[in-house]
């Protein structure tokens, strides 16, 4: 992901004359002015049935509702509450025309009268009667021989606790269930107690991974059998790699000083190195063939129904500073190494799924192969050493989207910067492309080759 992607991104974000915060009532689903974390107050009051009134005299509002009263100002940080003079978390501001304070703020005027607001200003809001539970719809889906769970609704994501028999998810506030719920594939059953959902896992199923995504907030639970069923995708007599062009489509990735796409160049080595793989025996699927458009989470998705032993993707650097250059390898982490490794995770992940990233949970599966990912890593890094022209900068690890979810040993590779002045040449060149893919398929079939059977141990 180049620099101006993320310019872009601030900028769009700056300028905008109206962000707004989706806000779901029982009622209906709307937006709110909002701006960082501030809330339009007398919008979010007006969504609960409130009559909001302006004194003009006196500069303040009165909200009532059910028989009760609050009367707030802007400029301060004090209500009154059914006649009581009551601090306020915040202060309650006038920002462009709107009447604004942070959720703390509208929390505290919607409690007197009955309502509770839910979710963060970033992802979303859910206002109910206060005390009422939030909805959550479950879909329920098969995906090759895996079951996909997806909770939506609470914008506030859960977090995810082993539990006996399933998964139990920990929400902020009392869940009830919205819909009747499919019992498909894994999932023998699901169950609310309070603020905590819990998800009952048919006997000899496990939960492959967990993870938040954004747009709308929601949270996934990947489902996998203990004992494979052998369905088609999986059947197969060899090793299997999954190779990933990095970016793609409309997302051109870096731009080298020459104007060198870094999509074009990953596909490029990605091709070569699966070229090299298949003439050594081993079955190779790339995450995209031509110059096509593909969501990070496919990427990983794509490797984990084909239960591939081993995710690379591949990508090219850039940086402001135009000094900085040389080849380096990732494996997944939920903090980096140093501050360049987080700039770079910076950099490849797509604005719109960094959010998500400090809520990552991590599962067993996860742990179970980070000693491995941290081995590809090292094998791929250790054979990028000998190529050529090509500084080294090690084996780091970031917190990529697109290694999130992986469920098998995975790694990603910066082949080297774009950005500088020879080396954004040299891996623009054919020549030097065909010596980094040898260096990648003699790392990935060392790795193959010391990879220890598929045993219960790494089953989590
Ligand atoms: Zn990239």
């Amino acid at each position: 992901m180049p620099m101006r992607w993320l310019a872009a991104f601030f900028t769009v974000a700056m300028a905008a004359p109206l962000m707004a915060v989706t806000v779901v009532t029982p009622a209906r689903t709307t937006e709110v002015f909002s701006r960082a974390d501030l809330i339009d107050l007398l919008e979010i009051l007006r969504l609960t049935g409130a009559e909001v009134e302006f004194a003009p005299a006196a500069g303040s509002y009165t909200a009532r509702r059910a028989g009760h009263e609050v009367q707030f100002t802007p400029g301060g940080s004090l209500a009154v509450v059914d006649g009581r003079l009551q601090p306020l978390p915040g202060p309650i501001r006038s920002l462009e025309g709107h009447t604004v304070g942070n959720l703390a703020v509208a929390s505290a005027l919607l409690a007197p009268l009955g309502w509770a607001v839910h979710g963060d200003v970033g992802s979303g809001l859910i206002l109910t009667p206060a005390g009422e539970a939030a909805p959550i719809t479950l879909a329920v889906t098969r995906e090759g021989g895996a079951t996909v769970v997806v909770a939506s609704g609470p914008p506030a994501l859960p977090r995810a606790r082993p539990a006996p028999g399933g998964l139990a998810l920990h929400y902020q506030s009392p869940v009830r269930l919205a819909t009747p719920l499919a019992l498909e594939g894994g999932l023998s059953g699901a169950s609310v107690d309070g603020s905590i959902l819990t998800l009952q896992l048919v006997p000899g199923w496990e939960v492959a991974a967990s993870y938040p995504l954004d747009d709308p907030p929601r949270f996934v639970v990947r489902l996998a059998s203990a004992f494979p069923t052998g369905a088609a995708e999986v059947q197969r007599s060899g090793p299997l790699v999954v190779i990933d062009p990095g970016h793609g489509g409309e997302d051109q990735g870096a731009q080298g000083a020459g104007g060198v796409l870094e999509k074009t160049v990953t596909l490029a080595v990605a091709r070569l190195t699966a070229e090299r793989l298949r003439a050594a025996g081993i079955e190779v699927r790339l995450t995209r063939e031509g110059d096509e458009t593909v969501a990070l989470r496919d990427r990983t998705a794509l490797a984990n129904r084909l239960r591939a032993d081993a995710f690379v993707s591949i990508h090219a650097n850039a940086s402001p500073a135009r000094g900085a250059r040389g080849a380096e390898t990732y494996y997944m982490s939920a903090d980096a190494s140093d501050p360049q490794a987080a700039a770079a995770a910076e950099r490849e992940n797509a604005p719109a799924e960094t959010t998500t990233l400090g809520l990552i949970l991590w599962d067993l599966a996860h742990v179970a192969n980070l000693n491995s990912s941290a081995r590809l890593a090292r094998e791929i890094q250790d054979r990028l050493n000998a190529v050529h022209g090509i500084a080294t900068r090690g084996v780091k690890q970031a917190p990529f989207v697109v290694l999130t979810g992986a469920t098998m040993p995975a790694a990603l590779v910066e082949i080297g910067f774009l950005s500088h002045p020879e080396e954004g040449q040299l891996v623009s060149q054919p020549d030097t492309q065909r010596r980094i893919a040898d260096a990648l398929a003699a790392g990935i079939l060392a790795f193959l080759r010391n990879a220890p059977p598929p045993a219960p141990a790494e089953q989590p």
